[in-house]
């Protein structure tokens, strides 16, 4: 199977990789395939685009047959083909009935304004905001099944149970199998970065507690060989774990430091632990310290007062 299929990396028992870069930076999305008596079902589908539609192209016609599509969380970067498997290729497509109100939301929302408002209320400068091509069409399909949490779910062959993780998405899940101790971990757990905790919608109060809380759950699974969303796969998961949330508290600590002298708002504190860095590219830095201070906020340790349009944040201590 894999002298014919060029794109695919064998894993492990049972379980290939295939690596679907996106098309205008280094980063890449990892999509696998669980080997199964009907066909592969695949996780994660990657971006909506060209050159990731070209190596799909390329994949499936070396003559593999495709049981069904699995998805983590409905970023666009996971869900991305979905419909173009399913209508293109006739592959059925399953997702969490979370997953799927969220597919729902990303079809009506314009979420341009809401996010705009966010990002002025904690202090960002104007700027101008480049107009993306929508991608609300990529979500408009019916998926074929939807899973629950802590159901028992086939992945080709093998029984995996679905593990609800909210965090980096309030619809994240991740797929165990004990028999294999092996746990498709999505964007919940990867090796060499922390995935990005952020608020993406109103709908989210306080995504950084859920995620402590996402990442304690999966420690109990014992596991040998995680299948990260992005990146290297992960040999030593609990380790790994506890990793990212020190390295969530080092940040945590750094953020109230911040705020311990004098109010700021999230901008300004954003500025102070990155470095002076200016919109776009300063999105992600400033959507984990916005996270962080509202979740410092809900625990008590910080203050916020909104003057102005603007939320100024200040430790409790002062
Ligand atoms: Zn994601």
């Amino acid at each position: 199977m894999t002298k014919q299929c060029s794109t695919l990396t064998k894993i492990s028992d049972g379980i290939y990789q295939l690596v679907v870069r996106y098309p205008f930076d280094m980063f890449h999305m990892n999509s696998y395939f669980i080997q199964g008596e009907n066909g592969f079902t695949i996780i994660d589908t990657g971006s909506k685009a060209t050159e990731s539609i070209d190596l799909w192209e390329k994949t499936l016609s070396s003559g593999i047959k495709v049981e069904k599509l699995v998805l983590t969380h409905a970023h666009t970067d996971h869900l991305g083909l979905a419909r173009w498997f399913q209508e293109k290729h006739h592959v059925p497509v399953y997702i969490s009935s979370l997953g799927y109100k969220e597919m729902v939301r990303n079809r009506n929302a314009d979420g341009s304004s809401w996010f705009r408002s966010l990002l002025t209320t904690h202090g960002c400068p104007e700027f101008p905001m480049k107009q993306r091509k929508s991608e609300t069409d990529i979500f408009d399909f019916e998926p074929d099944g939807l899973f629950e949490n802590q159901q028992s779910i086939k992945l080709g062959d093998e029984t995996y149970e679905t593990i609800w993780t909210p965090g980096h998405s309030s619809d994240h899940f991740c797929f165990y199998n004990r028999r294999q101790q092996v746990m498709v971990t999505g964007d919940h757990v990867l090796a060499g970065l922390s995935p990005i905790i952020a608020h993406w919608s109103e709908n989210d109060e306080n995504p950084l507690k859920d995620n402590f809380a996402s990442l304690e759950r999966l420690k109990v699974y014992p596991t040998k060989l995680a299948l990260p969303g992005h990146g290297e796969l992960i040999f030593n998961m609990a380790d790994r774990i506890d990793e990212m949330i020190s390295g969530h508290k080092h940040r945590l600590q750094q953020v109230l430091n911040a705020v311990s002298q004098i109010e700021k708002t999230s901008w300004q504190v954003c500025q102070e632990i990155y470095g002076p860095v200016q919109p776009p590219q300063s999105f992600a830095p400033l959507l984990a310290t916005i996270t962080r201070l509202i979740y410092l906020e809900l625990s008590g340790e910080v203050y916020s007062e909104l003057r102005d349009g603007k939320l100024f944040f200040h430790s409790s201590t002062i």
